[in-house]
């Protein structure tokens, strides 16, 4: 190997932002959650092809930008680790992805409708969510991020933002920290929920830009607060 072996600190933080994702609803037999190498930022972390609920410290692989392992294993990877690898790749600035099909975002990409911040707790959506169309980059497909050029351009759509949906699939988010994109994965499907139903009564005012902003430094410098309680209600990690 010529890179460092991750911290077991950082090893244990994602079996734990597995089980999270899995406790609240983000994610089921499918999704997953990776952090970026803490010794070696050319490479992420990701679990073999487990569903999250299940994942233990042994299932964690180290993957290059590639989106290939990067350690010796028998384990089968994911077939669309070429989310994070490309996300990686092109924004030096995200530390953590998360990759879902949590329900409620689904009827907005399929409207083409965008998630905008609704509340002060999702101030990271800032003037609203991407949106990936995946026949414009390949034409039919079975909607699964199979490769890199798929990944390349998923990337591309998510741009500087945080949050990208998918167009009858799911949605991506990112964070500068792996507690931040489990709290923003969280807070995304509350988003969705709460726009849907508030779409109902009228015409929603979204926080703008600039209190989007205010609120996601002040809410998300208290990260720690809600991942400490989610971490409690996920019982022993192997
Ligand atoms: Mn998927």
């Amino acid at each position: 190997m010529k890179f460092a072996a991750p911290s077991a600190e950082l090893v244990e933080k994602l079996v734990i932002a597995n089980r999270i994702l899995f406790n609240q609803g983000v994610v089921d037999g499918f999704g997953h959650v990776s952090v970026r190498h803490d010794k070696s930022p050319e490479h992420f972390l990701l679990s073999c092809n487990r569903a999250p609920g299940l994942v233990k410290r042994a299932d964690i692989l180290t993957y290059g930008m590639d989106g290939e392992l990067a350690v010796e294993s028998n384990q089968r990877s994911y077939l669309e680790r070429y989310i994070h690898s490309e996300i990686y790749r092109s924004r030096p600035d995200v530390m953590s992805v998360v990759h879902s099909h949590s329900v409620s975002v689904i009827p907005f990409g399929v409207t083409g409708q965008r998630l905008r911040p609704i509340f002060h707790m999702s101030g990271f959506l800032g003037s609203g969510s991407a949106l990936f169309e995946i026949s414009d980059a390949a034409g039919n497909t079975d909607l699964l991020i199979r490769n890199t050029g798929l990944g390349k351009a998923l990337a591309e759509s998510l741009g500087k933002h945080n949050c990208v949906l998918m167009r009858g699939h799911g949605s991506t988010v990112v964070g500068p920290s792996l507690e931040s994109a489990v709290y923003r994965a969280i807070y995304a499907e509350e988003n969705a929920k709460l726009q849907l139903s508030a779409n109902a009564l009228g015409p929603i005012r979204f926080l703008n830009e600039e209190e989007a902003e205010l609120a996601m430094i002040t809410v998300e410098g208290q990260v720690i607060r809600p991942w400490e309680l989610w971490s409690k209600s996920i019982g022993q990690i192997e």
